[in-house]
């Protein structure tokens, strides 16, 4: 109920695509700017938010990706400030503001998490991504859209925030295990769909 005045995510999606590119930053790139502490440029904004729509045929990933470029998660910073009296404070740490750079990067319980991520690309893609909120979270990677891994690379960073909102207020950090699960059934749901999509052009092309 609480989420429901914030609009449904997937309409917010679309509408970012559907607009045309503004000359002025919407107000989550703002106050992602604000948190990360420097500006992102707004090529750097709609490059990150087409690579992962073009990434996958699945709408719930990037579903999953608006919610956190567009804030749609309320996190206790938030809660706060809505809520007189509600602790603003991170669930997982107790210590920290629970910001969304908090929740999803910054908190010290993470720290492994998001460094076995880094490995695991590394191992799976050859790349070795800095550890940087802004590539992790927002899929701002340089050179990212003519890299030949750029599907896997995008599901693992989508899955591995995925696993973080599925243990909303729980101290839970997900096992590469789970991650790796998730982004194998992404994978063959991708191979089953491209291959479906390659007989019906096949199917289109005899007639
Ligand atoms: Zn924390």
């Amino acid at each position: 109920a609480l989420t429901a005045k914030l609009g449904k995510p997937l309409s917010m999606c679309y509408n970012a695509l559907l607009e045309p590119k503004p000359c002025e930053k919407r107000s989550y790139m703002k106050q992602w700017e604000g948190e990360l502490g420097y500006q992102l440029t707004l090529a750097q904004w709609y490059e990150a938010l087409s690579n992962t729509k073009g990434a996958s045929k699945s709408l719930s990933l990037w579903e999953a990706y608006c919610k956190i470029a567009m804030r749609w998660y309320l996190v206790p910073h938030r809660l706060a400030k809505i809520y007189k009296g509600t602790s603003g404070l991170c669930w997982r740490c107790e210590g920290g503001a629970g910001t969304m750079l908090h929740m999803f990067w910054d908190c010290h319980a993470l720290g492994a998490y998001w460094t076995q991520i880094q490995n695991l690309i590394l191992n799976t893609t050859g790349l070795l991504v800095q550890l940087r909120p802004e590539h992790y979270l927002l899929h701002m990677i340089p050179g990212l859209s003519s890299h030949p891994h750029m599907v896997v690379l995008i599901n693992i960073l989508t899955v591995a925030k995925i696993l973080l909102a599925q243990n909303w207020k729980s101290q839970t950090i997900p096992t590469m295990a789970t991650l790796m699960e998730r982004v194998d059934v992404i994978s063959s749901y991708e191979r089953m769909a491209s291959r479906v999509q390659g007989q019906e052009r096949k199917y289109a092309g005899k007639w």
